[in-house]
């Protein structure tokens, strides 16, 4: 991509409402726009990196067999009725449409899934499933102030799995736990998984996918002895519920959460199946929740320093910065020359080819946007026909050869 022909600019102030780092500097640097409180447009720079990391999520998502779908954001009442959570979820956002019809937006999809998995799923040799979807949901959050981190209308990945008894679904569950944490590595986040207490769900306890920052809305109570974690609302004792270690608090983001749902839902919807006896038994459900919105501002809030965003390459916009500095017309035909050989390589590469701009503003724009790599080819390096290669994160610097950088 030519930077020349890139819409969306960056800017050296800090947006006056916002207060989160994420929002700050993903805003500055050109990756999102606001539109209202906990409401962005992603541009091209901010799509990129939330596309890969959707994807890493859909390759694990596959791994463990489930299959994509895509259901409607806009919810009938009745569905809500069925479950008794037309009233029970606070942050529902509801409306009337023609012919005093209501309407949800969807902020999770149990409603949705349940019935529509029952139209197909009849005997105990349709059994397990799994089905998830990557689609924006909606929650009239009463603070919307962390950007990213917590949006009115925000990215989920959130997959429901079917099973026809407690052993077949810890075992998927366990699995689940094994994906999320690839997902969260590859992602550059180093995730623990904390207990949680279900809620109006179930009974049962849940788990929470954490990373510990600073900058966290959750506290995160860690044993010192056993290494278990749990969220903060659950924890009764100054000691561990496991073992009776002492507990170390931390404020950490929850990027992820998985909930065992039991029969929860496919009994509101009389949802059963004919077991070898032809005998109807309960299905056992389990939900399981990223954002792949909040994960790309946690790892904002995670990695960046004064000048900008430091992107693990695994969902950096482009995996190379190429900043030309040239000015006369065959140091620019080298520098385009660079250009091309290196996409078609398959080198992901944000060109900056801009004429009018000084170096200065050019390294500043760079160390903002937070490629992982910074190539510099100007008439200095041309001298030696090398460019200067730098790295984002620790700043190391080296003269490299084009020829040995191309290949
Ligand atoms: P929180 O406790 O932070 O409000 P939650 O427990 O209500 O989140 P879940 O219903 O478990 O959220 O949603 C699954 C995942 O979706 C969360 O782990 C998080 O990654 C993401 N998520 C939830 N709410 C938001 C939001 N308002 N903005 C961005 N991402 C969100
Ligand atoms: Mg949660």
């Amino acid at each position: 991509m030519r930077q020349s022909k890139l819409f969306t600019k960056t800017s050296k102030e800090t947006p006056k409402d916002e207060v989160s780092t994420n929002a700050q500097l993903l805003i500055r640097a050109g990756f999102v726009d606001k539109l209202m409180a906990g409401v962005y447009s992603y541009l091209p720079l901010g799509l990129r990196v939330l596309t890969k990391i959707q994807n890493i999520v859909r390759e694990e998502m596959n791994n463990i067999g489930g299959q994509e779908i895509l259901m409607p954001a806009l919810h009938p009442k009745d569905l809500y009725d069925k479950t008794g959570r037309w009233d029970k979820i606070d942050v529902l956002f509801k409306m009337e449409g023609v012919g005093d019809k209501i309407y949800a937006l969807g902020s999770t999809h149990e409603e949705v899934v349940t019935p529509l998995v029952q139209k197909f799923v009849k005997s105990h040799k349709d059994l397990p499933l799994s089905v998830y979807q990557i689609q924006d949901k909606f929650r009239n959050e009463p603070r919307a102030k962390s950007g990213l981190l917590r949006g009115r209308e925000f990215n989920m990945k959130d997959m429901y799995s079917f099973h026809k008894d407690e052993a077949d679904f810890l075992d998927y569950y366990e699995k689940s736990k094994v994906a999320y944490l690839n997902i969260f590595k590859r992602c550059g986040l180093d995730a623990i998984i904390a207990e949680a207490d279900g809620g109006s769900f179930t009974d049962k306890l849940t788990h929470e996918f954490q990373v510990f920052t600073e900058n966290g809305e959750d506290i995160i109570f860690s044993c010192n002895n056993c290494h278990t974690h749990r969220n903060a609302e659950i924890v009764k004792d100054k000691q561990c519920e496991t073992c009776g270690g002492d507990l170390e608090k931390n404020k950490a983001i929850e990027v992820g959460n998985i909930f065992p749902l039991e029969s929860r839902f496919s009994d509101s919807f009389k949802f059963t199946y004919l077991n070898k006896e032809g005998k109807a038994q309960p299905i056992l459900m389990g939900c399981y929740g990223i954002g792949p919105s909040r994960v790309m501002g946690a790892v904002v809030e995670i990695n960046h320093d004064d000048n900008g965003i430091i992107w693990p390459e695994s969902i950096a916009p482009y995996s190379v910065h190429l900043i030309s500095l040239c000015s006369e017309s065959g140091d620019i035909k080298k520098a385009d020359e660079l250009y091309d050989s290196l996409t078609s390589q398959g080198v992901e590469v944000l060109y900056d080819d801009r004429v009018e701009v000084r170096a200065g503003q050019k390294f500043a724009d760079s160390d903002l946007i937070g490629i992982p790599q910074r190539l510099v080819i100007s008439p200095k390096t041309l001298v030696g026909d090398s460019i200067e290669v730098r790295d984002r994160e620790t700043g190391e610097e080296t003269i490299v050869k084009i020829k040995d950088y191309v290949q």
